[in-house]
């Protein structure tokens, strides 16, 4: 299959912090994937600016180890390479001084999208809004993106929101949650709302529960200093997975258009019940065969943040009364993968005789890996023997379904980005949206520091916590396995 790939306007896009670890790893070899399908115009400019002095040509060997380092794509040639690099020029600013501020107002171009990466601590994003507008290189129609952490607490993302506020309207800022860049999370809708067959089961007369798991095997090792003051709930929780959950259970926008499905993604937030603490299970690895214990890699000996969190929410409306909804999400895990899966109800009589499984039908959307969805189906086993059902899997592997060549497909990041240019923020977080998973997340997060809770060690390399089994258990329920 060709994917249709449909060029973006003419653009500017500053890179700040575009030395880093982020432009280094995602945001540039991302450009370059984009560039290589044909989607960047070739007169579109990439201007990274970061507190190093350095000259463009230095900048450019910079990102040409980038890109040989995490581009993925071996197929391209030296001349693709340099033509790209073409688009790249540098220059150094600091967001709290004035340095370099007037060279960079001296390259901006007139008639192009203007777009600004605010790829630095969310502690210099006043400074750099301050000095877009006090400099004239922000217009009124330019954009800005802004990465996670949006935010520690409610306080926090309401002065982050009230800093940009100061200088851009909201329909100029992009908020990234790179989850609902991905493939499959977009999927979700098309299935969702692209199908005559779910929606009508879509709520708490055929669902039992859902889960949402996203599983990793890396620890936090490498940005242990900023996760030990994070912890998966707010690095992980409030975030990525609400925004999966938002998803899954929010009702039909009347289009697809950014402030139509923002506004319902909000309703569902704000029906979020408070959750009760027994519904909740935090997680600490432990040393394992495979490597050091969170606190190791955290290089805090005495450190409760929680590497898992697994918990039960309950969302207060019509649709899903009643309908558990399992979130959990880890590190240092058996495997990497991450999932949602709606588990439909069982049939209220079976006519088939001596039949006691319980079959049950689920609707399972692969975030990773093999990105995909199968729909587990009752079905008779083949051969003679009378009326044995078995449970099998319609399964649509992407890859396999399509025919598509994986590399071919954008990744988050990629998509994103081009969706900055492109003008439209609809998988992007609105100001309220975040605002309202802190009001959620903060009380829980705050129970906590009152009790002194103190997370359970799970094994390295498991599923987490034995307790987490059990909160599925109490319920006649499990997990589905992390494979
Ligand atoms: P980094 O520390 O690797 O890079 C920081 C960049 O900011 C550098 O280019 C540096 O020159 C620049 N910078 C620092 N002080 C500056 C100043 N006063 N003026 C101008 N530039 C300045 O950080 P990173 O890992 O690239 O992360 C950038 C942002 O993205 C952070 O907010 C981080 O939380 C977020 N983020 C990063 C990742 C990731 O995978 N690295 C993932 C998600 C979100």
């Amino acid at each position: 299959m060709v994917s249709r790939v449909i060029p973006v306007d003419p653009f500017d896009l500053v890179i700040f912090g575009g030395t880093g670890d982020l432009a280094r790893r995602k945001i540039i070899p991302g450009l370059f994937r984009r560039f290589l399908s044909g989607q960047l115009p070739a007169d579109s400019r990439i201007i990274g600016a970061a507190r190093s002095s350095m000259e463009p040509a230095e900048y450019k060997s910079l990102l040409e180890e980038a890109i040989k380092e995490f581009g993925g794509d071996e197929k391209s040639g030296a001349d693709e390479l340099a033509a790209f690099l073409n688009m790249i020029d540098y220059v150094a600013v600091d967001a709290v001084a004035g340095d370099g501020w007037d060279h960079l107002k001296s390259l901006m171009r007139d008639g192009v999208v203007r777009a600004f990466y605010f790829s630095v601590a969310p502690s210099l994003f006043g400074a750099l809004a301050d000095k877009l507008h006090e400099y004239a290189i922000a217009t009124s129609e330019s954009r800005i993106v802004v990465e996670k952490p949006f935010g520690h607490d409610l306080p926090t993302a309401r002065a982050l929101n009230a800093i940009l506020a100061k200088h851009f309207d909201e329909r100029q800022i992009y908020r990234i949650d790179h989850y609902l860049g991905k493939e499959t999370v977009q999927n979700l809708m098309a299935i969702r709302f692209g199908n005559v067959l779910f929606e009508p089961l879509w709520n708490s007369h055929y669902v039992d529960h859902i889960q949402v798991t996203v599983a990793e095997t890396v620890g936090v090792g490498g940005r242990g200093s900023y996760y030990d003051n994070s912890g998966a709930m707010r690095d992980m929780v409030q975030n990525h997975l609400m925004q999966l959950l938002c998803l899954i259970a929010m009702e039909p926008p009347n289009k697809f258009g950014a402030d139509e499905v923002r506004d319902e993604k909000l309703k569902v937030i704000r029906a979020l019940q408070p959750v009760d603490p027994h519904h909740i299970v935090r997680g600490q690895y432990d040393a394992g065969s495979e490597g050091p214990s969170y606190r190791e890699d955290a290089e805090n000996a005495r450190s409760f943040t929680e590497s898992f969190i697994a918990m039960k929410c309950h969302i207060n409306n019509w649709r899903w009364a009643g309908v558990p909804f399992y979130l959990r999400t880890g590190k240092r895990l058996r495997s990497r993968s991450s999932e949602i899966a709606v588990v439909f109800k069982d049939l209220g009589h079976s006519i088939f005789e001596g039949d006691e499984a319980r079959h049950r039908n689920i609707l399972s959307i692969r975030l990773q890996p093999n990105e995909g969805i199968d729909l587990q189906m009752t079905i008779k086993e083949p051969g003679p023997g009378g009326m044995r059902l078995i449970d099998v899997p319609l399964d649509m592997t992407f890859a396999d379904a399509l025919g598509a060549d994986v590399d071919d497909v954008p990744d988050a990041y990629e998509r994103l980005i081009m969706d900055v240019i492109r003008g439209n923020q609809t998988l992007f977080m609105r100001g309220d949206e975040v605002e309202a998973a802190w009001e959620w997340t903060d009380p829980i997060i705050k129970g906590w520091e009152i009790r002194n809770d103190v997370p359970k060690l799970y094994e390295a390399g498991s599923a987490g916590p034995e307790d987490s089994m059990m909160l599925m258990h109490r319920d006649g329920r499990k997990w589905r396995e992390i494979r």
